[in-house]
């Protein structure tokens, strides 16, 4: 393995364990310069003791690059796959059972990779499918993707889905929930999309009542096939409180328009905590487990939800991934309506 993969390695065991994202972009800048100079290039700079005078190769990731010239990389790729490994535990079946990822972002909004980068590694990890769902434009922060960007991205999925098919990537956005319950894209488009996962990204702690008000009116949207994060609530490093809301009057209505909850598997959301996810099924609403991954190691972290699921009896056909391609976009067609 030359030293351009075996940095690229390096960077998806590290997503995956979701390190610290300057440590991460240490070595995502390495291997894009490795890249571009080409592993022949980087030989030479090794060879003559000049690594560490390139811009971006520090100690860290000189040493990937001297074990990958010298021999020693299999060890301490191995070495770093075993520490990074992630259990899936008690959710294993559950997890054989999901045929893809409804909740997903590109370089084209927030993510890390590209859409192909993303579609390939979901092939690698055996799914059928990946829905890509980046932000919408008000989510300025995350480069949210206006009409017109939203519509180039259209274009290349269909162009990637000529190449990588029989594997499908799904069309579809992470929508901004507005403060109004309004939708952050115009209608037309979120009716073309495959899958619309809606979110609370601002404005988390609005009173109860208005928090309320403002989820129902999204989940109840005939486009909104999923209600992302919940919460709101971070439980990693300094965290992040619940937003406030009436669970029991937001599930009801999710129940009651056919749009699921989601099990968001990042480790930092663990978003809907156990006593809400008892809730949701209580109200006997459909149920997504999605990875929210912005990386492509993160895709890896269905395994986190499915433990959850498995834990909380939740059986596969109530879980919308565990359905082929064509059959989601049949239900997320019709959901709202039956
Ligand atoms: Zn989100
Ligand atoms: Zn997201």
């Amino acid at each position: 393995m030359g030293p351009a993969d075996a940095l690229d390695r390096v960077v998806y065991l590290l997503d995956r364990a979701l390190a610290e994202g300057r440590r991460v972009a240490a070595y995502g800048k390495a291997r894009d310069l490795a890249r571009d100079l080409g592993d022949d290039a980087i030989a030479r700079h090794h060879a003559e003791g000049t690594l560490l005078d390139l811009p971006g190769i520090g100690p860290s990731t000189g040493k990937v690059i001297a074990l990958a010239l010298d021999g020693g990389i299999d060890e301490y790729l191995a070495d770093l796959e075993a520490e990074t490994a992630i259990d899936v535990g008690e959710g294993a079946e559950l997890r054989a059972a999901l045929r893809g990822d409804c909740h997903s972002h590109t370089t084209w909004s927030d993510g890390g990779a590209s859409t192909e980068v993303m579609a390939r590694t979901a092939m690698a990890l055996d799914h059928e499918y990946l829905v890509v769902t980046d932000h919408s434009p008000r989510l300025t922060v995350a480069h949210g993707l206006n009409r017109e960007r939203l519509l180039q991205q259209l274009e290349e999925i269909e162009r990637l889905n000529d190449e990588l098919a029989p594997f499908r990537i799904l069309t579809g956005i992470e929508v901004d929930i507005l403060q109004d319950g309004s939708l952050d894209q115009d209608d037309d488009l979120l009716e073309r999309l495959d899958v619309v996962v809606a979110s609370v990204h601002s404005k988390l702690k609005m009173p109860a009542p208005d928090m309320t008000r403002r989820m129902v009116l999204a989940v109840a949207s005939p486009h909104v096939d999923i209600l992302g994060h919940c919460t709101g609530r971070k439980v990693v490093g300094s965290g992040r409180p619940q937003s406030d809301f009436d669970a029991d009057i937001v599930f009801a209505a999710c129940a009651r328009f056919g749009t699921a909850v989601e099990i968001n598997c990042r480790p930092e959301r663990q978003d809907p905590p156990e006593e809400l996810l008892a809730l949701a099924l209580d109200w006997d609403c459909r149920i997504s487990i999605d990875t929210d991954a912005h990386a492509p190691g993160q895709l890896e972290w269905l395994a986190y939800g499915c433990d959850k699921a498995a834990k909380m009896g939740i059986e596969p056909d109530r879980i919308i991934n565990t359905l082929p391609a064509d059959e989601l976009v049949d239900w997320t067609t019709t959901h709202a309506t039956t």
